[in-house]
């Protein structure tokens, strides 16, 4: 999903990609730290530098939301994987992007939660969402 017109030069041959903007590669391409572990230890401290980069990379985030939300009008929202953890220093940003660029009505009938299950939850909750269609289709009662 492109949210920036002119954007970077992103590696699937667009420009401007969402993940470019808005991801764990994002946040850890313009800093020294290459290592998530240390950028949240140093949140955690209050470094400036760090905080606002987090802060960038949620109203980046909620940027690319507010295209799907307006698409697809979900009930709820996951942020999951890694990023989670950022949850403090990224939630700013996100509501701020969904306040100043949702239909309110949009707005208010999507949450925007973080996943507790860490690294791998999207796919955990891919395989669970699987495993409960196929249980409950095939009537397989446990
Ligand atoms: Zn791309």
């Amino acid at each position: 999903m492109t949210i920036e017109a002119n954007g970077q030069k992103c590696r699937c041959g667009n420009r401007g990609c969402w993940e470019l903007y808005a991801s764990e590669k994002a946040l850890l391409d313009k800093t020294d730290d290459q290592n998530l572990h240390v950028l949240e230890e140093k949140a955690k401290k209050g470094d400036a530098e760090v905080l606002q980069r987090l802060h960038d990379i949620g109203v980046n985030i909620g940027i690319g939301l507010v295209t799907i939300i307006n698409t697809f009008n979900p009930e709820k929202i996951i942020i999951g994987n890694r990023l989670a953890r950022f949850e403090p220093w990224l939630n700013n940003g996100i509501h701020r992007s969904l306040d100043q660029r949702l239909p309110t009505q949009n707005r208010q009938s999507t949450s925007v939660i973080y996943s507790r299950l860490g690294h791998y939850s999207c796919a955990k909750g891919t395989a669970s969402f699987a495993i409960h269609h196929f249980l409950h289709e095939h009537r397989v009662f446990m």
